[in-house]
């Protein structure tokens, strides 16, 4: 853990003050509790107690004028104020006690100050600050204690030997061989000063969220071997204006000292949104962006301070952040393909105990476009469900229950289908998997259910791909869409009627023609024009329009026109193979869950 600066100031004066009250308490308290404990006694009784030889020893104070004095056996302490007594000493000698006069301070004046006064300050300031650093160091940083507003929360985050390092990020090759320079860097600035290359102080982690973003950010830390400060862009936004900017300030005074480092800001959209310009706009997140860019201008080029920031809305950022000289740098992270998601599970099933039938490859063609913090959650979720059996390894069918929590939502045990409605869910699945099934260019089915999630699905049909697609054909879209409108193909064709479960199939089946029209140019009328534009790719992915009102109707009448061909193919499909529709069913009624190879050879039977 790196040492940290502190405020100093305000801590000697809250010390200062506990101490001015402890010593106050000292010196009027502790006399007055004293003097509570010496019994007062009349003169009379003095010179009685003397000739009866009943006192002890004896003090005689002239300047407070009274004397103190004990019993015989010095168990007791009396006080008498003084009278103008000459025979006093004789009779004090003749009673036997011992006396004295007052005692004179022994002391030098400026060593009872010293010893009094300023040792106790030294040593009690001493102990505190000693106290305060001991619960910074361990609490991670100055930010744990309430001292000084406009300090930046960064919190140091520095262990090299334990740190993360690339090996742990799964996947994601492509970012890091972008980050490996940045790395060499850090070790070896030399060699780029030598050449005159600089390297961009700004680097942009782009992606979906959970993909690995702050991971890659601590790994070339954890790599590099530097210090590595992390502040999320929501924390630099605070109430009063200007708090936002001083939080930046600190951040980088704080960085540049422990050049070279690492500097994190995750959720950089926070602060770096567009401005726009409107009076009375939000001025405190304004102010901090034009701090952090003055600060990002004000280092020089290879200063070995190296800022990394995250976001899953780059479109949504002003120019200035990204413009040269800033964030000059992109690194696309995105979510994981088949082997990437196999490399995750794996990084993460080596935490748990795993029985033998596990197969990964099977999990990541299962989980088809989870992220990485999903498949971790998918171990997590199999970990727990195995404890809860009782049960001491993690087996392929934990694994496989648990991506349909995570992507499905909980099996929900108590959700009680009539049998018709159970009849009509079969039916409606076996649709959806049997138009799939005979169009050649659907994927596979892998697994049909219908035991109701939480999420609201009755029924669950997970097809797999058999490997990564990066471009799908026309066809593959169109029987895409069929698949989508098989379920409620079926229903029809065996009810007659139609039901409101296929609600989702309808708006998927509707956002991938108006897609294949609008932003693929699939369409014969429109050829190749966009009439469409992302607007967050990551996040999503809302569209909006950028045509004229009456092309709009035109797309809308296609659209219609897209859905109604794939519809009535679906029911071709599913007349002309009616009598394995209803086998499938059967067994999917009887059996509630099926896999894919109970499906195929039913099928092709
Ligand atoms: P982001 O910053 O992109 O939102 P994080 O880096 O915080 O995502 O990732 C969240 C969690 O997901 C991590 O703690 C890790 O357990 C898991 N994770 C995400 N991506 C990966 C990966 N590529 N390899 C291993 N684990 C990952």
């Amino acid at each position: 853990m790196n040492e940290v600066k502190r405020p100093k100031k305000p801590l000697i004066y809250y010390y200062t003050i506990v101490l001015l009250i402890l010593l106050l308490f000292n010196f009027l308290a502790m006399p007055w509790m004293m003097e509570r404990q010496i019994q007062q006694v009349d003169y009379g009784t003095f010179i009685t107690m003397t000739e009866e030889k009943e006192i002890g020893q004896v003090e005689i104070q002239t300047q407070d004028n009274r004397i103190l004095f004990t019993d015989k056996d010095n168990t007791t302490v009396y006080k008498t104020g003084m009278v103008d007594d000459p025979d006093l000493t004789q009779r004090l000698y003749e009673s036997g006690a011992e006396f004295s006069g007052e005692i004179i301070e022994q002391m030098s004046p400026v060593l009872s100050f010293l010893l009094t006064w300023v040792l106790p300050i030294v040593i009690f300031i001493g102990i505190g600050q000693y106290i305060s650093k001991k619960l910074m160091q361990k609490a991670g940083g100055p930010n744990s204690m309430a001292f000084g507003m406009g300090k930046s929360n960064a919190k140091v985050y520095v262990k090299s030997s334990e740190g993360i390092k690339f090996s742990d990020v799964a996947g994601e090759d492509e970012a890091k061989e972008n980050l490996t320079e940045i790395v060499d860097y850090l070790h070896n600035p030399d060699k780029y000063k030598e050449v005159g290359a600089a390297m961009p102080k700004g680097i942009l982690l782009v992606g979906p969220p959970g993909t690995g973003k702050t991971m890659l950010a601590k790994a070339v830390a954890g790599e590099a071997n530097v210090p590595f400060f992390s502040m999320s862009g929501s924390e630099f936004v605070e109430m009063f204006v200007g708090m936002g900017a001083a939080k930046v300030r600190d951040l980088f005074r704080q960085a540049k000292e422990k050049a070279p480092c690492i500097v994190f800001i995750d959720e950089i959209d926070a602060i770096g949104k567009k401005r726009d310009g409107q009076i009375g706009g939000n001025d405190e997140r304004e102010q901090t962006l034009n701090q952090l860019l003055t600060e990002m201008d004000g280092f020089e080029e290879n200063s070995g301070v190296i800022l990394l920031a995250a976001t899953n809305r780059p479109e949504s950022l002003d120019p200035a952040l990204t413009r040269p000289g800033r964030f000059d740098r992109r690194v696309p992270v995105e979510l994981p393909d088949l082997k990437g998601r196999e490399q995750i599970l794996k990084v993460h099933a080596k935490k748990i105990k795993l029985a033998d039938d596990v197969d990964f490859e099977k999990i990541a063609r299962m989980a088809s476009g989870a992220s990485g913090a999903e498949l971790a959650n998918i171990i997590n979720e199999a970990a727990l469900r195995t404890v809860r059996d009782g049960r001491k390894y993690v087996g392929q069918a934990d694994l496989e229950e648990s991506i349909e929590v995570v992507i499905a939502g909980y099996q929900k045990k108590n959700a009680i289908l009539t049998d018709k409605e159970k009849k009509v869910v079969s039916y409606h699945e076996i649709g959806h998997a049997l138009v799939a099934a005979m169009q050649s260019h659907s994927a596979p089915v892998q697994k049909i259910t219908i035991v109701p999630r939480t999420s609201g699905a009755l029924g669950y049909t997970m097809q797999v791909e058999e490997g990564e697609h990066y471009l799908m054909t026309k066809e593959e879209l169109e029987n895409k869409i069929a698949t989508l409108t098989g379920g409620r193909a079926a229903e029809e064709i065996v009810f007659g009627s139609v039901t409101t479960g296929a609600s989702n199939d309808i708006e998927q089946a509707t956002k991938l023609s108006r897609a294949m029209i609008t932003r693929y140019g699939m369409d014969e009328k429109f050829d190749m024009v966009a009439m469409e534009t992302v607007n967050n790719q990551y996040l999503g992915g809302d569209t909006s329009l950028t045509c004229s009102e009456e092309t709009q109707t035109k797309i809308d009448n296609q659209v219609v026109e897209l859905v109604r061909k794939q519809h009535e193919k679906a029911r071709r499909i599913l007349m002309d193979n009616r009598q394995k529709l209803d086998e499938l069913a059967d067994y999917l009624y009887e059996k509630e869950t099926i896999t894919g190879d109970e499906f195929m050879s039913i099928l092709n039977s």
